[in-house]
């Protein structure tokens, strides 16, 4: 592009979100229950590479992104946080170990992020203002975690899933940015959904992504883009574009449905999605998205009114 021709196509779309959740092949959801945290040390590692891959391709693209990123993955792998950092991604936190927040008590969640918080902040270099809940387990049962999110200075939170899900979901919160606590500029940027038949349906990526044709995903953020007007926010897994990965012995077999389905379409999936739309760092859609939050307080979550603002 010729910065020096004034009516030269500046690119007018919509900026979306785009986020890596960075944590290797046995730290999934899906495998908690056959792989102990006990066993991760003696397994082998498969994240360097992929991640390389990814910052291949996000190069090639010219795209930013933010890595979300496990504090047990950062300290194994220091000069991989370095690198992502260093080609001006964003660093945010995952929390330490993939524990769900739900799971948790307040003290030990503080405890959990200020652990990853650290070692994150100590190996990019720089200031960690987001994390995103491991399997976005932030909802009505653990909304305490924003109060403790704002009072240990996060920017933002991206750790809900706006919807009716087997594992994980708030379908009650508002689809786009929200402020979650009274007193705090705190934002929680939802993970992307999409209106089908007047339901609500997951858009953001994971499982959704890997295992349906591109053109619903090609649909779901045109539609968020163009009808509501706002940045869909979407998250992959390094392993997912690892179809090498060793297979988990004893997994139940929806499991491994869920998990294995999709992985050799899923590099060629995300070189169309990262090349056909915009996308930029969290933290940028945080600060934009901002002035356009509404105000949605978890604690009485059931009795609160939801106020959209009309795009
Ligand atoms: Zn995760």
């Amino acid at each position: 592009m010729n910065a020096e021709t004034p009516f030269h196509s500046a690119d007018t779309r919509i900026a979306n979100g785009l986020s890596v959740d960075v944590e290797d092949w046995f730290q999934v959801g899906a495998f908690e229950n056959v792989i102990k945290r006990s066993e991760w040390d003696g397994l082998r590692t498969r994240v360097e590479s992929n991640i390389d891959r990814i910052l291949d391709l996000f190069a090639e693209a010219g795209v930013q992104a933010t890595f979300f990123t496990l504090g047990w993955v950062a300290r194994r792998h220091p000069a991989m946080i370095r690198r992502i950092a260093d080609a001006g991604h964003e660093v945010a936190s995952h929390g330490y170990d993939h524990a769900r927040v739900f799971n948790f008590d307040r003290k030990a969640f503080a405890d959990d992020i200020r652990l990853a918080r650290d070692i994150l902040e100590d190996c990019s270099g720089r200031r960690v203002a987001g994390y995103r809940a491991p399997s976005f387990s932030i909802d009505p049962r653990s909304s305490w975690a924003f109060t403790e999110l704002a009072e240990q200075g996060y920017t933002y939170s991206s750790s809900v899933a706006p919807i009716a899900h087997d594992h994980y979901g708030w379908p009650e919160a508002p689809r786009f940015a929200f402020r979650p606590v009274a007193t705090s500029d705190l934002v929680e940027i939802p993970v992307t959904t999409a209106i089908l038949g007047g339901r609500r349906v997951a858009a953001g990526g994971g499982g959704f992504f890997r295992v349906l044709p591109y053109g619903f995903s090609r649909w779901a953020i045109r539609q968020v883009n163009h009808r509501d007007e706002r940045p869909a926010v979407f998250y992959f897994h390094p392993w997912e574009i690892d179809p090498d990965q060793p297979r988990v012995a004893g997994a139940p077999l929806r499991s491994k449905l869920r998990h294995y389905t999709g992985l050799d379409k899923m590099a060629g999936k995300l070189s169309d999605l990262v090349h056909e739309f915009r996308w930029t760092r969290m933290d940028e859609i945080a600060a934009r998205e901002a002035l356009r939050a509404v105000d949605f307080q978890a604690s009485h979550a059931g009795a609160t009114k939801r106020i959209e603002v009309p795009a």
